[in-house]
């Protein structure tokens, strides 16, 4: 079969597209700022902190200056340190273990579940021993992890849980929303994040005030109150401008997520009417979870996934790989002494995967178009045995 080409390329992600529709609603916030001339901290960082932490369901937000920091001052809160061991997955972005290994504790991995990419819970107690003092699930792509037998293990164990929710805001596991299912949750506003600001930025949610004041302490360098410094912190402040410009975005969140979830819907009937799913796999929402769709993640034999990008790249298609290779094979990670073979499942997910265009601006002529070059590509290039595979 051919496609005739769009006269548009279908980036990966299209941020201009998102601005076009809020320009009006975010150029009087950016000069309310301005004017203001109070940039660090202050009431817009406040009014947002508010705000997620009602829109997550969650006692308390607290601000900082990136995703990264979000999973690394909730650590320091719980005074995990040197000799400390953290159990999480190696299937995610860097920052999840990086942030453990900064504080000279010991990311503990364990292998993922084959059809989420989250971890797999059953493989946690295995791992657990007596310097263990958190879990750090990653609701991966916009789907939550399996919270209730990772919270079940925790509870068993008297460990900390905190969710690295950074693909995942609005996403919801049984009712309830991601950042309020364990002790801290930990967000990103980077600007490809489902709720992006105009540069770095993050969040931190939780119910627990004691941990949500020492969290609010570390961000400033420990101090409380100022020049009072108990605690050895550092500067992680959320700057004004990217809190005033994330309260209008936030206000516009569950129409995005929406979209999102109706372009994988889409996704999934033309990969079903185009008859691929033999070939590729698409992703699966568990019962009582709903995605948000931070990414659209399919699976394709591993000898045609980097051929299948490089085509769709001649074609003005955006692709991205996450990720091609696992934590515990990363070389700053290898005095933890892992090796191939460990999580097999992590492995053949960076073999396998490969992430298609998604956002909510996404167009139904240019989902028709990304699945027609896909369906091309397969008839054109698939492995002689697959294809006999499939005839058979
Ligand atoms: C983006 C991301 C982070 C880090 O967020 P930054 O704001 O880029 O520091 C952490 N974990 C995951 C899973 C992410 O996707």
């Amino acid at each position: 079969m051919s496609v005739t080409p769009l006269s548009v390329s279908v980036p990966a992600l299209n941020l201009k597209a998102q601005y076009e529709r809020i320009r009006d609603e975010i150029e009087p916030v950016l000069k309310r700022v301005v004017d203001s001339q109070m940039f660090v901290l202050g009431p817009e960082v406040d009014a947002l902190e508010r705000e997620v932490a009602e829109f997550c369901e969650v006692a308390r937000g607290v601000g900082c200056a990136s995703g990264s920091d979000a999973l690394l001052l909730p650590l320091m809160a719980l005074g995990i340190s040197a000799g400390d061991e953290v159990i999480t997955t190696p299937y995610t972005f860097f920052a999840t273990a990086g942030s453990i290994s900064r504080l000279g504790a010991k990311p503990v991995f364990v292998d993922i579940e084959a059809d989420t990419y989250n971890i797999d819970p059953a493989q946690i107690e295995a791992v657990i021993t007596p310097r263990t003092k958190a879990i750090i699930p990653v609701h991966l792509y916009g789907q939550a992890a399996d919270m209730d037998a990772v919270n079940a293990i925790a509870r068993k164990h008297s460990l900390h849980v905190i969710e690295d929710a950074a693909q995942a805001i609005g996403a919801v596991y049984k009712g309830k929303r991601v950042g309020g299912l364990g002790t801290v949750g930990a967000f990103s506003f980077y600007p490809s994040k489902n709720l992006g600001g105009f540069g770095d930025g993050g969040l931190m949610t939780t119910d627990d005030p004691v941990v949500g004041r020492a969290l609010a302490r570390l961000r400033v360098h420990g101090m409380e109150p100022k020049y009072h410094h108990h605690e050895i912190g550092f500067n992680s402040r959320l700057d004004a401008l990217q809190a005033a410009i994330l309260r209008v975005k936030l206000r516009h969140l569950e129409t995005w997520t929406f979209e999102r979830r109706q372009a994988a819907q889409r996704y999934q009937s033309l990969f079903e009417t185009h008859e691929l799913t033999d070939w590729i796999s698409t992703p699966r929402e568990r019962d009582g979870h709903v995605s948000v769709y931070n990414q659209y993640v399919i699976r394709v034999p591993a000898v045609m996934r980097d051929p299948m990008r490089e085509f769709l790249t001649s074609r003005g298609i955006g692709t991205e790989i996450y990720y091609p290779i696992p934590l515990h094979l990363q070389p700053c990670f290898a005095d933890l002494g892992y090796k191939p073979g460990d999580f097999p499942r992590a492995e053949t997910a960076a073999r396998e995967t490969i992430a298609l265009p998604m956002y909510p601006e996404l167009l139904d002529e240019q989902q028709r178009y990304v699945v027609g070059s896909i369906h091309q590509f397969l008839d054109a290039h698939a492995h002689p045995r697959l294809k006999a595979d499939r005839a058979a």
